[in-house]
């Protein structure tokens, strides 16, 4: 592959982009790799689709080579099957739905459980069928509160997922070992710097969950490891060790009194009832997993409230039923946040709440995700983490939830936590039979009974991965790549004209005839030194500058990682770059 510079569609940029602010976005733009195109949508510019290709294929022979078969789903798919699921009302806002020009409703997929487990039904009758595992590589669709830094978290965005099932748990267990296996090469082999920690599985239910984080500083988890032996684990995840639910020691009974400024449980869930079907003007609902968060704001009241019910156990929220399924000991009150309008703006956790003396309540076993909330005193919509605490203080406060460093590993419980920030890039779940219950997914198993199998999913975010390299991978000049991702194994600069400038497309062409990807900057009108910025800009882990010693049968080649230079001859390059 040689490509040119002179023609190739690439503007690199000189300036940060005003609404760049992570590195890696910053950096895939100014070097011409991506273009915003829609909010949460970008363009691959043929530099980036390299990268991204590279990645894909990585990704694609790891799943082969542990058997798993690629298949492709629609993403545009019928409402029907998810909601049969449940995850219809589950996701909320978060799914993209339209009609179809009859009527009928429709989503574009932001994930395919439903539509593995419809397969398999579809087309395997018997146990002698398992274990099987499903894979695709394709573009999913998540309209995302908050998208953000490019493809590190856009609304359209290239995911693997993969689907196992089994028969009964240890074959599971095998097929999630699998692909724990493989992910680790996965990441090792795109350079990236990862830790595998321990996870909720948030929105899909099921028990085992681990997800694959890559460290940055501009990661949105947090997590810990642990200073004495290998445990890891997700914050919110190390939240849910908290004391066991039924514990009385763990859960005291939450003293709400019914005063004017305290409402009782009592009359917030008939509040929630009757706002549920209401206008959503000055309050939201929203459902994740576990939780529907509201706001409310008393008749004349300047300030609102923020709720949060929690259904423990309860994977289908339906807001109707709010009232009948809540729990007293799992409501939480935000008392005086909106006195506080900059909160609403960002991101709401523990940690801003204690850093503004906000006191809320709310019990352990309301492990949560990101739920949703309407300011009182701002309109939209914003996400808000909700995370539940550990410590109950006697008059029934708690104390953030916040992991500190330093507090015991909840693993060793010799060692202690430290935290860092990190990019989840990969995630797998034993999800069991949520979904093969939720469609009757049966077949004859040995005994002439039906049997029941029982499913795993195992996601990997593709584009997302692609800016996690870039994350990871650069310095102040540009992206470093390393190179098994980088879209050119070499990058050719003519520094200057006649000669040089065929001497390097001749070098370029051997190199390329020899089976290297050659990049040749190949301008007539820009400068050396313009050519050699654009280099390291671009961060093709090879440089050959065809400069002033090519009269003495010399180039330089640069090492873009390590800023090392060597003259070497013409005569042998092309044998010894390969
Ligand atoms: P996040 O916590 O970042 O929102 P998620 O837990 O919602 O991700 P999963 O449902 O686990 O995501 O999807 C599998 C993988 O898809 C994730 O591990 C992540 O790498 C990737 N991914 C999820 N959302 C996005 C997005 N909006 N843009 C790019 N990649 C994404
Ligand atoms: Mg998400
Ligand atoms: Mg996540
Ligand atoms: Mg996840």
């Amino acid at each position: 592959m040689l490509l040119r510079m002179s023609t190739l569609l690439l503007r690199t940029l000189r300036e940060d982009p005003a609404d760049a602010e992570v590195p890696s976005h910053r950096l895939l733009l100014r070097a011409g790799y991506v273009r915003r195109a829609a909010p949460g949508g970008y363009t691959w510019l043929p530099l980036g689709k390299l990268v991204l290709d590279r990645v894909t294929e990585i990704v694609r022979s790891e799943m082969a080579a542990i058997g798993d078969q690629e298949v492709h789903f629609p993403a545009l798919l019928p409402a029907e099957p998810y909601r049969t699921s449940g995850r219809w009302t589950e996701y909320g806002d978060d799914i993209f739905t339209l009609a179809d020009r009859k009527g009928a409703e429709h989503l574009l997929a932001p994930t395919h459980e439903e539509m593995a487990a419809l397969l398999v039904k579809d087309l395997f009758t018997s146990y002698r069928d398992f274990p099987v595992t499903l894979f695709q590589i394709q573009t999913k669709f998540r309209d995302e509160a908050r998208p953000r830094a490019g493809v590190l978290r856009g609304r359209e965005f290239l995911m693997k997922d993969a689907y196992s099932f089994d028969l009964d748990e240890a074959g599971l267990q095998k097929a999630y070992d699998r692909h724990r296996n493989a992910y680790t090469k996965i990441f090792e082999k795109l350079g990236l710097d990862f830790t595998v920690v321990h996870a909720m599985s948030g929105a899909m239910g099921g028990s085992a969950s681990e997800e694959f984080l890559a460290a940055t500083p501009v990661g949105e988890d947090t997590f810990v490891g642990c200073t004495e032996c290998d445990y890891a684990a997700n914050t919110e995840a190390v939240v849910t060790r908290a004391p066991a639910a039924g514990d009385p020691a763990a859960h005291p009974v939450l003293e709400v009194h019914d005063t004017p400024e305290t409402p009782t449980i009592a009359s917030l869930v008939e509040l929630a009832n009757a706002r549920a079907l209401g206008d959503r003007t000055d309050w939201a609902a929203a459902d994740t997993l576990k939780n529907v968060v509201l706001t409310v704001r008393r008749p004349g009241a300047e300030t609102g409230e923020l709720l949060v019910i929690g259904l423990p156990g309860d994977r289908e929220v339906d807001l109707k039923r709010v009232g009948a399924a809540v729990h007293p000991a799992t409501v939480a009150v935000f008392e005086d946040w909106a006195a506080h309008p900059e909160l609403v703006r960002g991101y709401l956790g523990p940690q801003i709440l204690a850093k503004h003396g906000i006191r809320y309540l709310v019990d352990p076993r309301v492990v949560t995700g990101t739920a949703w909330l309407t300011g009182a005193n701002e309109p939209g919509r914003h996400a808000v983490d909700v995370v539940c605490g550990r410590d109950f203080t006697p008059d029934g406060t708690i104390e953030a939830a916040e992991v500190r460093p330093g507090d015991p590993c909840p693993g060793c419980a010799t060692g202690e936590l430290t935290m860092r920030r990190g990019i989840e890039v990969g995630h797998i779940f034993q999800l069991g039979r949520r979904f093969t219950d939720a469609f009757a997914v049966d077949v004859l198993g040995p005994e002439g009974k039906p049997v029941r199998p029982t499913m795993g999913c195992y996601g990997i975010g593709v584009s997302r991965a692609v800016a996690a390299v870039a994350e990871q991978h650069h310095d102040d000049r540009g992206l470093i790549w390393p190179a098994a991702v980088a879209p050119c194994d070499v990058h050719l600069v003519a520094a200057g004209k006649g000669p040089q400038l065929d001497a390097a497309l001749d070098l370029g062409g051997r190199l390329s005839a020899a089976g290297l990807r050659v990049l040749v900057d190949d301008r007539t009108h820009v400068s050396a030194g313009v050519k050699f910025t654009d280099a390291e800009l671009v961060g093709i882990p090879r440089a050959v500058v065809v400069g002033r010693r090519l009269a003495e049968g010399y180039v330089e080649l640069r090492d873009r990682a390590s800023g090392e230079r060597v003259e070497l001859p013409v005569e042998g390059l092309v044998e010894r770059l390969l």
